[in-house]
């Protein structure tokens, strides 16, 4: 089975020391880099593009398209940001990277910010993860002593310098133009897009926002070409990611493979679910994307395949609840972190995740009637495409998802007066 895993960014994890520029460089670090000086800026997005990298952050937008938007005519200085602002739940997949592998961010960080022709870069981590923002830190320092960094980098005429930037700890900051507002010192709250950042982003300037695995990718395609990255994942998903699993698996943890691997094939990887339990329902992206349940075990893994299901490949933040848990206490939880972490701009977002709690309580505790079903459904449908953000939207993919699959235990709850599960079992769960 360990013949499917495909460890590129993962592949060191387990090295000693291997966050250290020492580890980085006896395993070929910073050879992608030289490579990349060797050719043009243009070239260098060209790779990327036929590489086929579709965005590691949710959204899976090419890559190389976004870098190919940035005007070259327009005389602002160009930017680079890393979101390292990882904060879906379930999603944990960023952070291991960069503790276990800052230098393949870094290098990263260096071959995009020469293809967009930008001279300085910003790391956003998030606040709460302070061992984090000091390892990116060390590496930093790290390149910066080697000549990885700085003026002149390996006699190319290029000078680059990165900022590592702690945010203030908010989902919302993740949220690229919300993270464009933190970084600029303002309140973290969206911005109208259009214009996309990378027509006016940071200082309203031409601006690459990558998540933290789209850059970690880059190393390796330009060391290696974009046809061997193209050669893995299917036809319009290429190359591998890191799907994070969490929840009832005997073995959690990050698991890197080729996108199209199923849930089944990375349950048998994860050793499966839990002694003597069955899968229910999972998320195949964080909470903000659609419940699946096991009728879709074998669906492709990739943007195209989740997307058929009903659902998106987000994150690949697998997060697996066998029959134990109370599917209706579950998306109660999720909705209480989109109530608090709603940035309050908006109306529909503002008001509407703080009327689906209510609601959601209610029938939680089996004091809601029938209707109430209806009213989450419509008070969702009031949010949806309606909100200035995705977060949003988000907050209504597990109400929907888990009404349209578990309509029975939502109605269990009125008939009970409660929550039919055994109360001991729910709340060791919780
Ligand atoms: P989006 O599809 O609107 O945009 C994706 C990216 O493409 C952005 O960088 C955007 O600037 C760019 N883009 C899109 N159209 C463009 C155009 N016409 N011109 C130039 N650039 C363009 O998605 P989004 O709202 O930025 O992000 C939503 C995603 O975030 C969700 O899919 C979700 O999975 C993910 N998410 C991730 C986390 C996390 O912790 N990693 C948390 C919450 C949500
Ligand atoms: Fe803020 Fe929510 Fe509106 Fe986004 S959808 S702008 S998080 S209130």
């Amino acid at each position: 089975m360990t013949d499917m895993l495909t460890p590129v960014l993962t592949d060191m994890w387990d090295v000693e020391r291997s966050w250290t520029l020492a580890a980085y460089t006896a395993k070929g670090g910073y050879q992608g880099l030289d490579k990349a000086f060797g050719m043009s800026q243009d070239a260098v997005i060209e790779a990327v593009k036929d590489s086929g990298l579709r965005g590691r952050g949710g959204a899976g937008f090419p890559t190389g398209m976004k870098w190919s938007f940035i005007p070259q005519d327009n005389p602002k200085p160009k930017y680079l940001v890393v979101n390292a602002d990882e904060s879906e739940p379930g999603t944990c997949k960023d952070i291991p990277l960069m503790m276990g592998n800052p230098h393949v961010l870094v290098e990263g960080v260096i071959i995009s910010s020469y293809a967009i022709r930008a001279n300085k870069a910003f790391i956003y981590i998030r606040g709460e993860v302070l061992h984090v923002i000091r390892r990116v830190q060390a590496a930093v320092e790290e390149a910066y002593a080697a000549g990885h960094l700085g003026k002149d980098i390996h006699g190319s005429g290029y000078d680059l310098d990165i900022v590592v930037h702690a945010g203030a700890g908010a989902y919302i900051c993740g949220e690229e133009t919300a993270l464009l507002e933190g970084l600029e010192g303002r309140r973290g709250q969206p911005r109208l897009r259009p214009p996309f950042p990378a027509v006016a982003g940071l200082y309203a300037s031409p601006t690459v926002i990558n998540n933290v695995e789209s850059i970690a990718s880059v190393p390796s395609i330009i060391a290696n070409g974009a046809a061997w990255f193209a050669s893995m994942g299917t036809e319009k998903s290429k190359g591998y990611g890191i799907f994070s699993l969490s929840g009832h698996v005997k073995k959690p943890g990050q698991y890197e493979a080729p996108l199209g691997i199923t849930l089944r094939e990375l349950l048998d990887l994860a050793g499966g679910i839990r002694e003597g339990h069955d899968l229910k329902f999972w998320t195949p992206g964080g909470s903000s994307t659609p419940l699946l349940t096991a009728e879709h075990l074998d669906i492709p893994l990739d943007f195209e395949g989740v997307g058929a299901a009903g659902s998106m490949l987000g994150t690949r933040a697998l997060q697996i609840f066998d029959e134990t848990v109370c599917v209706v206490r579950a998306v109660l939880r999720w909705t209480e972190f989109y109530k608090h972490e709603s940035c309050g701009k908006c109306t529909p977002c503002r008001e509407g995740t703080w009327w689906l709690v209510q609601t959601l309580a209610r029938l939680e505790k089996g004091e809601g009637s029938e209707a109430d079903l209806d009213l989450l459904l419509d008070q969702c449908d009031n949010i949806l495409g309606r909100s200035f953000c995705a977060l949003g939207d988000g907050a209504t993919s597990p109400i929907s998802s888990s009404i349209k699959y578990f309509r029975d235990e939502y109605l269990a709850h009125l008939t009970h007066g409660g929550c039919p599960f055994d109360h001991a079992r729910s709340t060791a769960w919780a």
